[in-house]
């Protein structure tokens, strides 16, 4: 599938809009054959869509004029993998490849908060593909959209279900899209847990959902427990500003 066609049939995803052109401009930022110039608004929207490839190589002063340049390895370039000194402590168990020692770099130039400049360090070039380092690690934009699906209310195995289009096709497109087509339910408890680390009072935040989430939430932890749950819901026109919303749950208990 083309880069166009698969960001054209996203569109009625409601999980995420992706930045325009995104699946080709990640293949841009994996191996920039010419310098990539964005805006620093631009660059900021993209950079959560990249962080997975990089990892900080060295950062350089800021000159006078406010320019600064920042170089990055790829996230593949050892080449022996690590091992923890205690095997037990080790949180991820990922059997792809992660140290094979890519000669590849980037160089991001920060001219002030204007502009952006991405272009490649060196001529190395990867030696392996943009999908092996999706394979190996989630990066930040898709971390953060499913925390932001737990932090909804939802338990991380549905978010995970929901997330890889069990249910809904468009939404596996824009994971893919984003670089996450080997998401795991252990990313989603992973990423749900830093964000509760973090935002403790989850019902607060649920409160600011719309209603549909809300009926959602109510639906998903009284099915949990046994209830089986229908909803019906109907909207009143009392005149044109306002919209009244009725809910109504009915609820069998299950003997089961
Ligand atoms: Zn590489």
């Amino acid at each position: 599938m083309n880069a166009n066609t698969m960001e054209s049939s996203v569109s009625n995803s409601t999980l995420l809009t992706l930045p325009p052109d995104l699946v080709s401009m990640r293949s841009q930022f994996f191996s920039p054959d010419a310098s990539i110039s964005l805006t620093r608004v631009e660059f900021d929207k993209l950079w959560p869509y990249m962080d997975n490839i990089y990892t900080l190589s060295n950062r350089g002063s800021l000159t006078k004029n406010g320019t600064r340049s920042i170089y990055y390895n790829c996230r593949l370039f050892r080449t022996k993998d690590y091992t923890p000194v205690d095997i037990a402590k080790r949180q991820r168990n990922r059997s792809c490849r992660t140290a094979i020692g890519c000669p590849a770099k980037l160089k991001v130039i920060y001219y002030g908060e204007s502009r952006v400049e991405v272009s490649r360090q060196g001529s190395e070039m990867h030696n392996h593909d943009l999908q092996e380092i999706d394979a190996a690690k989630c990066n930040t934009a898709i971390r953060e959209l499913a925390a932001g699906e737990v932090a909804k209310g939802y338990k991380p195995s549905h978010v995970h279900r929901n997330l890889r289009g069990i249910t809904c096709e468009a939404n596996r497109q824009v994971l893919e899209a984003a670089g996450g087509f080997n998401l795991a339910l252990k990313d989603v408890h992973n990423a749900g847990k830093s964000w509760l680390a973090t935002n403790k009072d989850i019902r607060l935040q649920g409160a600011r959902d719309s209603w549909e989430l809300q009926r959602a939430a109510a639906v998903e932890t009284l099915s949990s427990k046994g209830w089986q749950v229908a909803s019906l819901d109907t909207i009143r026109e009392s005149d044109s500003k306002f919209f009244g919303i009725l809910m109504l749950i009915c609820m069998i208990f299950s003997y089961n």
